[in-house]
């Protein structure tokens, strides 16, 4: 017998898991499907963790109404989530007379779009809060509701409280196909069996275009735009505001920005692609991301690059959202297109989707034990020293060191492994603890931390993958296990 829910969420990115914890409110039954291993494995986790303003986007269109009404929950979700959020406030730089034109167009959107705390300053109050800042910055728009986020976290967060709530989530289960009967879409076909539902919601990223295509709408298409960025030593990072430089017709332009764990980040360039899946960075493309951060800040130096990486907007043929539920596809709710600033507008495009299934019908009967909070487990790097040593006293496992550069402890990672939404490899470790994420990029704890997944996980060193099948770390072992083998 097939199983059976109220809706099926294709799609654990950060718009996926915000619908599934919004659902997970209502007595419902609600599945989560993820083809990847972890949750965050799209655009969701590699993009510039900005809680944008709002003033970038056209008025009228949703990209604006959800930016701006997504970014006034932030400080909420992130408080009930226990998800690293600064509302620093952000800065789009003038370098020229045009964008100081180009500063008072922004300005003028941002209030059409009902934006507050805007503020255009001059070049010096600029040099003053950024001095690394180019010393030719004539003026800045100041957005005072700008932020940064640790996406990761947050799209994690979003996922454990939904699963604790009742939301049921498969990993590394893809959707082939949809279930029709009567006229109406009525579940999925998966690569593990299949699934009934009254609604399917497509939150693909990327691949939503497929999925429409296979319930027979075709006039939408994605196209990946991809967007590549360094990150900085943070021994050697030293810019402390979030500066943009003037839009281009396509992207918010190449910024430099801190990262909420106290980074330099600079990217994205914007270059359309065809391959989904093609995540390479290009000298071209760095060299591009460079100059472009350096125009910003002179100062930047390459040498003090520790790491860089690729993601991949899903750029729609629309230009805006597309968030619907089509009257050729009942029982469907498409959630695609979602480029920037989709990570800012996620909590708004989850609200926007219940008010979508209450016009189709679905009724939305609140359960008396939701609980919208989630405690994130102990940080160990961010205790005091009594703390640390009363955490060590309970469980001497936050006593051992795995990850040097992060201080991320044995205890951390045993309990990332064993959380509501499991961390099962290398990569989803490194997103929930950042081990690996220092100066040395896991050149100290890989061998143990594979160990360690092995141990915990009951499966062999040959079994434990940096991001899922096909990217196994050990093809053999090749030394006695009881001579010469690590002990962790
Ligand atoms: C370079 C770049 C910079 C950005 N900067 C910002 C920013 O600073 N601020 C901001 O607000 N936004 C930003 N964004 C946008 C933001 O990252 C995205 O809008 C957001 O992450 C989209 O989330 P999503 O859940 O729709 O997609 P994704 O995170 O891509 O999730 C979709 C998921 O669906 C899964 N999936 C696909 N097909 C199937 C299938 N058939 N079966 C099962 N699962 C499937 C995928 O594996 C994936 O995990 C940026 C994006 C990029 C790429």
């Amino acid at each position: 017998m097939n199983a059976w829910y109220d809706i099926i969420i294709v799609g654990g990115g950060v718009v996926g898991c915000f619908i599934a914890r919004a659902l997970s409110r209502y007595k419902l039954r609600v599945l989560l499907l993820e083809r990847e291993s972890d949750v965050c494995s799209g655009a969701s986790k590699a993009n510039t963790a900005i809680v944008h303003a709002g003033y970038d986007a056209k008025p009228g269109t949703l990209k604006a109404s959800l930016n701006v009404a997504g970014n006034r929950v932030y400080d909420q979700i992130c408080a009930d989530l226990d998800v690293p959020f600064q509302r620093c406030g952000t800065y789009v730089v003038a370098l020229d007379e045009e964008d100081l034109r180009t500063l008072d167009d922004l300005y003028q959107r941002g209030v059409q779009n009902g934006v507050t705390g805007m503020r255009v300053i001059s070049g010096e109050e600029m040099r003053r809060i950024e001095p690394l800042v180019n010393p030719e910055v004539r003026g800045a728009l100041y957005a005072a509701t700008g932020g940064i986020v640790d996406p990761f976290l947050l799209t994690i967060a979003a996922a454990e409280n939904a699963v604790v709530n009742g939301v049921h989530l498969l990993l590394e289960t893809e959707v082939t196909d949809f279930i029709r009967q009567n006229g109406r879409l009525a579940g999925v076909r998966t690569s593990h069996g299949q699934f009934l539902s009254r609604f399917v919601i497509n939150a693909a990223g990327l691949y939503a275009d497929q999925l429409m295509a296979k319930a027979g709408l075709h006039g939408f298409s994605i196209t990946p735009r991809k967007g590549e960025y360094c990150v900085f030593d943070r021994e050697k990072s030293r810019v402390r505001a979030v500066l943009f430089p003037c839009p281009t017709p396509i992207s918010k332009g190449i910024l430099v920005t801190p990262t909420t764990h106290g980074n330099t980040m600079i990217g994205p360039n914007a270059v359309d692609i065809q391959d989904k899946s093609d995540l390479s960075v290009t000298p071209q493309g760095l060299e591009e991301v460079f100059s472009g951060a350096q125009r910003l800040v002179p100062t930047l130096e390459r040498r003090d690059v520790i790491a860089v990486f690729a993601g991949l907007r899903a750029s729609g043929s629309t230009g805006d959202f597309l968030i619907e539920a089509p009257v050729q596809a009942p029982g469907l709710i498409n959630v695609a297109g979602i480029e920037s600033p989709g990570l800012t507008a996620a909590p708004a495009i989850a609200e926007f989707v219940l008010d979508l299934l209450r016009e189709c019908g679905l009724e939305l009967r609140e359960k008396p034990d939701y609980n919208p909070i989630r405690r994130s487990p102990p940080r160990f790097h961010e205790l005091s020293h009594r703390e640390q040593a009363l955490l060590i006293a309970r469980d001497a496992r936050y006593g051992r060191i795995v990850c040097r550069c992060e201080m991320v402890t044995e205890g951390e990672i045993v309990a990332a492994i064993h959380a509501p939404v499991p961390a099962r490899t290398y990569d989803a470790l490194k997103r929930r603890t950042r081990l690996g994420a220092g100066r040395c990029q896991g050149g100290f704890d890989t061998p143990r931390v594979i160990h360690i997944l092995s141990r915990e996980l009951g499966l062999p060193l040959t079994a434990i993958t940096k991001k899922g099948p096909g990217s196994e770390f050990v093809v053999r072992e090749t030394k006695d296990r009881n001579d010469t083998k690590t002990k962790v």
